[in-house]
């Protein structure tokens, strides 16, 4: 086998053994299909760019970010975690890798010799595709998050997701071990509790569910909660010094150009979208459902999301992964953010 074509059935395996971590992303199971698959659509092919290392036989690769930081994937979903001389500190705990959490914990410390001791597990955000593991540690650990984090936790009421024991409002700068993380929330975006996690002794920061290196953003813009200030995060997260990316998903790290490129395929695609809300006309769409508005108003702005990410799919295929497959209904979220929280394109009646 050649380099070139090891390398891609790598790729490939690591992709194949991602399905089912793909699966609990979609909240769902594969269904047995009694149908062949001949009627579902094609895509652009994956850029080798966008995968990461294969996955072992049990399902997850773990590797060093730098020095006692490491990081742990399925392929699809990301947790770090840093090994210190009083135990491990875990960052974020998805439940799709689970188990195999401790067995890339065990792994590494016994062949580094230190305690494999789960002590603080910090939460990125309250989502349980990246919590639900927290229970697996038991209750003798402290659980740190944000003050909207225990508010949203104790709402949810989750078993798999205990509230975290220690919060705070804007920073708090963690010190385990000889080492120092600091933890900050600059504003709601992607949730009201999602933080910047910055390890300035590792020149790394992790950012959960913003930019996903390599790939276009999952549905609808990550399903972002707060659409302005989740375009607003890259550049607050720029504004760090770091090295490495930690964006909670997909099977690689990323770097500072990686952000540079997300943050030019979210601007382009707010250009674009500024031009379709004034270049597509929606008379033909009235037109033709007369008092049916709903039925006007989707297609308008079917035409309008077609108008606007059309240019961008193209220019980033081979780029980004999938912009093909979710870049129309992140555009579509955009779109509204722009009409509704911009106010562009909405026009006083006179
Ligand atoms: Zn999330």
């Amino acid at each position: 086998m050649s380099a070139t074509d090891r390398r891609s059935f790598l790729a490939r395996s690591a992709a194949l053994a991602a399905v089912p971590a793909v699966a609990a992303l979609a909240g769902s199971t594969p269904a047995h299909a009694d149908t062949g698959t001949d009627t579902l659509p094609d895509y652009a092919p994956i850029p080798p760019s966008a995968l990461g290392p294969a996955v072992n036989a049990q399902g997850y690769f773990v590797g060093r970010v730098r020095k006692n930081l490491y990081w742990v994937t399925d392929g699809t979903y990301q947790a770090a975690f840093l090994t210190t001389r009083d135990g491990v500190v875990l960052f974020d705990a998805p439940p799709s890798i689970g188990q195999n959490l401790k067995r890339a914990i065990d792994e590494i410390t016994a062949a580094n010799g230190v305690s494999n001791k789960v002590t603080h597990i910090v939460y990125s955000h309250h989502h349980a595709d990246h919590l639900g593991a927290s229970s697996l540690f038991g209750r003798h650990v402290t659980r740190i998050g944000h003050a909207e984090n225990k508010r949203l936790l104790l709402r949810d009421n989750d078993p798999t997701r205990p509230a975290p024991d220690v919060t705070f409002e804007d920073r708090y700068t963690l010190r385990v071990g000889g080492e120092r993380v600091e933890l900050a929330w600059h504003g709601t975006n992607h949730t009201p509790d999602n933080i910047y996690i910055h390890f300035p002794g590792h020149d790394t920061l992790m950012l959960v569910d913003l930019n996903l290196p390599g790939w276009a953003p999952f549905d609808t813009f990550n399903i972002n909660e707060d659409v302005p200030g989740s375009i607003a995060a890259p550049a607050k997260a720029m504004a760090y010094p770091w090295k490495t990316f930690i964006g909670g998903h997909m099977g690689r790290l990323g770097t500072r150009a990686d952000m540079v490129v997300y943050q030019q395929y979210v601007d382009d695609l707010i250009d674009n979208i500024k031009k379709a809300l004034v270049a597509v006309d929606p008379t033909p769409f009235f037109v033709k459902y007369g008092n049916n508005s709903w039925a006007a108003v989707k297609a308008y702005q079917a035409a309008q999301v077609e108008y606007a990410s059309a240019p961008v799919i193209k220019k980033y295929t081979g780029v980004l992964a999938a912009v093909d497959v979710y870049t129309d209904s992140t555009t579509f979220l955009i779109l509204e953010s722009v009409r509704l929280d911009l106010g562009i394109g909405s026009q006083v009646h006179d």
